[in-house]
């Protein structure tokens, strides 16, 4: 058994370090309103959009990962990518997330960059819409919750009919209905990452089957300046980066047969097929972000004292120090179990889940121990730690919830 970091991991994480000190830092340093105790103020307008300028430091560190070629690492070379596998790409995560908050989460373009879900695409798509994706000059959004289902995201209003079913079809009110070439979607996605800014997105609508059927839901390319397509209310989020996540409307939204991804009632399925290693990145992410907490509370126990001690010599603390420690490499070897899975082409469902399970709760576990060890200092916004706790929360929500993950453990063992 070895439990040394792959090479490829070590020298990826040394470039980015790199690459954020001669390209990010600086950008940090000269925009740093958008990362002060105040950033969400200046990063919105008053709509709660991301205003120009901060869209456009986003871009140019996209661009500058591009040519560097961190953008797309883990999609395969045969599109320009860097086939990193999912252990080497989620070990880079856990480093990353290991710092302040800060710019370099545009490196890897988020929920808005290249996915393996796109390698669906025909010739003609991966023209239109993969390469530029990977050139880092669109981006994209993945378009699958809705109002009324999230967690039975199969379950969707926006379906399809075939055209002669029209009448029922405008009496239900949601509904992609195939029309001469054309497929009409109706329906609504909430809390969207990236849609406000997406160049197309990618559209889950049922084309088939009965409610709740896995087959039968088709992926769509949808361009964002398609009549009957729109961004609707721009969400206010916890924690979060603001102006990230938005509703999206679908109102006799006509795309051609040529938008649809990969095959016709299939879409669902092959999604589901990427999520895995979403679940691992963020296990990952969330490792990095506790060691990160760790370190500024390991600190500020051996610098600050009461009653004459260093507070990192009361047991009290140090307990805390030593149980999230202990979690963390827990955590860590939890994800890395599973992406070694992954990428040995084993089933790794239960470890995926048990991976993003665990890190959710690490994430917020090491806020909360953060915020303890630094009392009133914590929970000011002028130290980091206020802004992480908050951000930690999602980590319970997005990519399945905890119940969602105890589901399908569970689903594994029984
Ligand atoms: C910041 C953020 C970004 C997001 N980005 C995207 C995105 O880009 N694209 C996208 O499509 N979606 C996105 N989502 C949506 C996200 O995937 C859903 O919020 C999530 O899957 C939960 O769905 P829901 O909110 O509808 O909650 P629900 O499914 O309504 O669940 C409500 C509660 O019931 C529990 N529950 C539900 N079913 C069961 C069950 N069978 N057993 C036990 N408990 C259950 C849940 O765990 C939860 O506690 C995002 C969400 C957030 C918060």
């Amino acid at each position: 058994m070895d439990f040394s970091e792959p090479s490829e991991a070590v020298q990826i994480k040394k470039a980015l370090d790199e690459f954020i000190k001669q390209e990010v830092a600086p950008l940090e340093t000269e925009y740093d309103e958008f990362l002060g105790a105040d950033y969400e103020k200046h990063i919105v307008d008053e709509d709660h959009r991301q205003v120009p300028e901060y869209r456009n430091i986003v871009e140019q560190i996209r661009q500058k990962s591009v040519e560097a070629g961190f953008y797309g690492m883990t999609m395969p070379e045969e599109v320009g990518g860097g086939d990193v596998d999912i252990l080497t790409r989620a070990i880079v995560g856990e480093h990353m997330s290991n710092r302040p908050p800060g710019f370099h989460s545009a490196i890897f373009g988020g929920a808005g960059g290249p996915t393996p879900i796109l390698l669906a695409c025909d010739e003609r798509q991966r023209e239109e819409y993969l390469e530029p994706l990977m050139d880092g000059e669109i981006t994209t959004c993945f378009a699958l919750t809705e109002p009324g289902h999230g967690s039975d995201a199969h379950h969707m209003d926006t379906r399809a009919e075939k055209s002669e079913s029209r009448s029922d079809s405008e009496r239900s009110g949601t509904a992609a209905e195939k029309d001469g070439d054309e497929w009409v979607i109706n329906g609504q996605k909430v809390y969207i990452t990236n849609a406000p800014y997406a160049d197309f997105a990618m559209v889950f609508a049922r084309t088939s089957g009965e409610d709740g059927d896995l087959g039968g839901i088709t992926c769509f390319l949808v361009d964002e300046e398609t009549p009957g397509y729109e961004i609707g209310t721009i969400h206010r989020a916890m924690g979060m980066t603001p102006g990230t996540h938005a509703e999206i409307h679908l109102d006799d939204c006509r795309v051609g047969e040529e938008q649809v991804l990969g095959e016709v009632d299939k879409g669902f399925q092959s999604a589901m097929d990427w999520i895995g290693g979403g679940r691992i990145n963020i296990a990952a992410g969330a490792v990095g972000t506790a060691e990160y907490l760790l370190d500024l509370s390991v600190e500020y126990a051996r610098d600050r004292e009461t009653f004459g001690k260093p507070i990192g010599h009361r047991q009290g603390v140090s307990f805390q120090l030593a149980e999230l420690a202990t979690d963390i490499e827990q955590v860590r070897q939890l994800y890395r179990y599973a992406a070694w899975k992954m990428d040995n082409g084993e089933r790794a469902r239960k470890e995926e889940s048990m991976a993003k399970l665990r890190g959710a709760k690490l994430a917020n576990d090491a806020a909360d121990i953060a915020m303890q060890v630094h009392g009133g200092a914590g929970f000011m916004k002028d130290l980091p730690i206020e802004r992480n706790y908050r951000s930690a929360r999602v980590f319970r929500i997005f990519e399945g919830t905890d119940e969602i993950q105890k589901r399908t453990i569970a689903r594994e063992l029984i």
